[in-house]
């Protein structure tokens, strides 16, 4: 397969062209055609398998399907640390330079008062740890997640072993229940299993 054959818009290919991604990778393969569909995803996928293009991808290609016409947070994209998050945030961007999507990065160590000036122009896309997310969920009055279409939980295990389990369930109970779910994670414990049975319906298991 390759990216062409996968029906994706001009700008994504032109995006994918300029990181200059030529194929895609198995788990990019696997992922983008099902999660084009709106599909919840469950994915056993490692750091550097290019699981951050497999899931903003369809990401970016459902938010161009679908215009709106004000401004609306529209995704939310969770990962245990805050490296990780801008590592996903730069990829995203690229990937998304010749269309107009906006996005956002709700991180601990950038002020609160400039992300929550960030948040009120409503960015399509935030990208967060979950600490963070929850402090401007609590806190900030322009924060609104009842747009919110799609949520992804990147590497689920860590984000549970680093004790942000109470969180993840507060945002998972916050959230429209109607929305697109997928989840990461490089081990399948019994505490992930908890949170796709509690997050997500009926997913696609993807083994890569
Ligand atoms: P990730 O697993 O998302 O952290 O990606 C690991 C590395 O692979 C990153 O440096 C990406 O830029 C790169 N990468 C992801 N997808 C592709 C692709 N289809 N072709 C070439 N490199 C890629």
């Amino acid at each position: 397969t390759s990216f062409q054959s996968m029906s994706l818009s001009r700008p994504i290919l032109r995006g994918l062209a300029s990181l200059s991604f030529t194929a895609p990778s198995p788990i990019q393969q696997k992922t983008i055609p099902i999660a084009l569909l709106g599909r919840d995803v469950v994915g056993g996928a490692v750091t550097g398998s290019g699981k951050t293009a497999a899931f903003i991808i369809p990401i970016l290609e459902r938010l161009l399907y679908r215009p709106k016409k004000v401004p609306t947070s529209r995704v939310a994209i969770l990962m245990p640390t805050r490296e990780l998050a801008v590592q996903c945030f730069t990829v995203a961007r690229k990937l998304a330079s010749y269309t107009d999507i906006t996005f956002a990065q709700l991180v601990g160590g950038f002020s609160l008062r400039e992300q929550e000036a960030a948040l009120r122009s409503r960015p399509d896309i935030i990208i967060a740890t979950p600490g963070r997310f929850i402090d401007h969920m609590r806190n900030s009055a322009s924060f609104t997640l009842d747009t919110l279409e799609i949520l992804v939980l990147d590497e689920a295990d860590r984000m549970l072993e680093d004790g942000f389990a109470d969180e993840l369930n507060e945002i998972l109970t916050s959230i429209p229940k109607s929305r697109q779910t997928m989840l990461f994670s490089a081990t399948m414990t019994s505490r992930v299993d908890a949170l796709i049975r509690l997050g997500l319906q009926r997913p696609v298991r993807l083994v890569i």
